[in-house]
Parts: C-alpha cells; sequence; structure tokens
C-alpha cells in the first residue's frame, strides 16, 4: 500500500489522474485526456483528512 498516493490535475482540462497510474505508465506525465494530452499537470492535495495529534 502506497504511504501516498498523490493525485495531479491537468491545468488545461482539469482531467485527473493518481501518481500510482502515472508510476505504472513508467513515470510519464501526461494529461489522461486523449484529447487534451497536455503535459502540465499541478499537484491537487490527497482526499483524506489528515489527523491531528491532541495530546
Ligand atoms: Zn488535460
Amino acid at each position: 500500500m502506497p504511504e501516498e498516493d498523490v493525485e495531479y490535475e491537468c491545468v488545461v482540462c482539469g482531467s485527473r489522474i493518481k501518481f500510482s497510474t502515472i508510476e505504472a505508465r513508467g513515470g510519464y506525465i501526461r494529461c489522461p485526456n486523449q484529447y487534451c494530452r497536455s503535459r502540465i499537470l499541478r499537484k491537487v492535495r490527497p482526499l483524506r483528512m489528515k489527523h491531528v495529534r491532541c495530546d
């Protein structure tokens, strides 16, 4: 289980792709939208909430 599955969002069309998917494709970062094919992706914060410790 990956410690952090970061998601990337295409700045052109807004399509999202997970880093694990990018890795499976050989680390080749590119928009998953076949009509867009942008190579400019930005990191999206993981959906899950961060737990804050309260001692
Ligand atoms: Zn795109």
